[in-house]
C-alpha cells in the first residue's frame, strides 16, 4: 500500500544561478507531487553542520557548506503517494553523470556538489528536515481537483 508522505527538497544555489527553479520546480507539478510549502531560505553554517552532519568528516564539507550559502536556496515540501521515493527517483543519484537518463540530476547536471537537488531520503530524514527548515504555520493544507488523480482512486 502507498503511503502518502511529504518530503523536503531544496533547489541548491547552482539551481538558482542557472535559472533553472521553473524547469525544476515544474518536473515536481508535472509528476503529480503537491507543493505544501515554498520559500527562500539563505542557509547557515550552524543549519548545514546539521543537515550535511554525514559528511562532516570528509574533505569536501567545508566546500560544500561554501557551495550551499553562495545564494539562497528554495526549500519546498512536496506531497505525494511515497512521495519521499518518488522525489529521489525523479531527482536522481547524486552524481549527475552516472543518474539515469531522464532524472532531473542526469538532465540538467553534471557536477558534485553542484548537482542542482537536496530530497529527504527517509520518513525520519524528512520529519527533521521539516522540522529544521519550516514553521508549523508554512506548511498548508488545501484540496487540487486533480488530488482524485494523484492521491485517489487513480479515476
Ligand atoms: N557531495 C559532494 N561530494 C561527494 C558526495 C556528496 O560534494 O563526494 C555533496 C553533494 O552535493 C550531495 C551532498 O553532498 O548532493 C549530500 O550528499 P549525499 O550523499 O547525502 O547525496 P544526496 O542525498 O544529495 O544524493
Ligand atoms: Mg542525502
Amino acid at each position: 500500500m502507498a503511503d502518502i508522505q511529504r518530503t523536503v527538497v531544496l533547489i541548491k544555489p547552482d539551481g538558482i544561478q542557472r535559472d533553472l527553479l521553473g524547469e525544476i520546480v515544474g518536473r515536481f507539478e508535472r509528476k503529480g507531487l503537491k507543493i505544501v510549502a515554498m520559500k527562500f531560505i539563505h542557509l547557515t553554517d550552524d543549519m548545514l553542520e546539521e543537515h550535511y552532519a554525514h559528511h562532516a568528516s570528509k574533505p569536501f564539507f567545508a566546500g560544500l557548506k561554501k557551495f550551499m550559502m553562495q545564494t539562497p536556496v528554495c526549500a519546498m515540501v512536496l506531497e505525494g503517494l511515497d512521495a519521499i521515493e518518488s522525489v529521489r527517483k525523479v531527482v536522481g543519484a547524486t552524481n549527475p553523470r552516472a543518474a539515469d537518463a531522464g532524472t532531473i540530476r542526469a538532465d540538467l547536471a553534471m557536477n558534485v556538489p553542484s548537482n542542482l537537488i537536496h530530497a529527504s531520503d527517509s520518513p525520519d530524514a524528512s520529519a527533521s528536515e521539516v522540522k529544521r527548515f519550516f514553521k508549523d504555520d508554512e506548511l498548508f493544507r488545501y484540496e487540487k481537483i486533480t488530488d482524485r488523480y494523484q492521491f485517489g482512486e487513480g479515476i
